[in-house]
């Protein structure tokens, strides 16, 4: 049977906005001692914006930027959201793509207006022999080193934009990681995104340790070697990307303002998607435990 003050517990999270699933998960939650974030949407508000825009090969900007928004109109990726709101706001004719089809960590690709348009991260588009791929890259860093996601367009399999898109830090972040490290966790972060951008938000934020280009295959694969080095992981995250790593660890932690997916695979759902959460429930946890022994 389940100590009473496991229920208290239980009860006592869900008013601070901290959902959880069942007793054990508390239970397991005072031997957590490993911290992994995703990014995007975790760490980040998940509202990003498009804040510049750079045309390759005689592109015009509102023409990419249309034949972008028709293919993103049908992912549900919050940078897919920032191009579309983009479209929207400088008043763009965006029609219907069809042929849609979306690789879960890497893009998305459609037909638009009798175009093949693939917008994605730069190893997704040379994996796909898109042409002058590294005209982007050269262009992308300084953007990347303002803690920008840069988002390569293809328009029939050549280069026609970067778009920079940014995603402001959540402003409870910065006080989460704090609890976290005075609690005496240890705390990593895993991205999908490009490596510079990784380093300039992971250094703003003092997180010591990180990895970059990360498919959610391989989150997974990282919690799971964490676990076989005898740690205790908690999983944080927000996406259809990282649903298998947090069903793979020890405690998932979903984002309330995430995909449905993550929280279905989570054990603790954060309302309102602040991270301060995770230190509560690891707090509680500990109160709730050493209560009962
Ligand atoms: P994260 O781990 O930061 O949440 P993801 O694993 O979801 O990121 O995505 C990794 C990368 O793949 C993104 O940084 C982006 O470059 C690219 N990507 C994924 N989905 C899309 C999309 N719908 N549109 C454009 N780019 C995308
Ligand atoms: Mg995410």
């Amino acid at each position: 049977a389940t100590p009473m003050s496991v229920m208290v517990g239980v009860g006592r999270g869900a008013k601070e906005g901290v959902l959880i699933k069942n007793a054990e998960v508390l239970e397991v939650m005072e031997n957590v001692d490993t911290i992994v974030v995703d990014k995007t949407g975790t760490l980040t508000q998940g509202r990003p914006e498009v804040t510049a825009i750079e045309t390759f090969s005689d592109w015009q900007e509102a023409d990419v930027l249309r034949l972008a928004a028709a293919v993103e109109a049908q992912s549900e990726h919050p940078l897919a959201q920032a191009v579309v709101r983009r479209a929207k706001t400088d008043g763009l004719n965006v029609v219907e793509a069809i042929d849609f089809n979306s690789i879960t960590g890497g893009g998305v690709r459609a037909r638009v207006d009798g175009r093949d348009v693939l917008i994605g991260k730069a190893d997704l588009l040379d994996e796909k022999g898109v042409a002058d791929v590294e005209a982007g890259r050269s262009r992308a860093g300084s953007h990347q080193a303002e803690s920008a996601t840069v988002v390569f367009v293809s328009i029939d399999n050549q280069l026609a934009a970067i778009l920079a898109i940014t995603d402001p830090i959540k402003e409870s972040t910065p006080a989460a990681l704090k609890t976290l490290h005075e609690l005496g966790l240890r705390v990593v972060m895993l991205t999908g995104d490009a490596e510079p951008t990784a380093k300039a938000v992971g250094s703003k934020l003092g997180i010591d340790e990180f990895h970059a280009g990360v498919s959610p295959q391989e989150k997974h694969d990282f919690v799971r070697e964490l676990k076989n080095n005898g740690k205790t992981v908690a999983m944080c995250g927000d996406g259809i990307n990282d649903a298998p790593a947090l069903a793979e660890a020890n405690v998932g932690v979903a984002m309330g303002t995430g995909t449905g997916v993550a929280i279905e695979s989570a054990g603790v759902t954060l309302v309102g998607g602040d991270l301060r959460g995770v230190a509560a429930a690891a707090n509680l946890s500990r109160k709730t435990m050493s209560n009962i022994r």
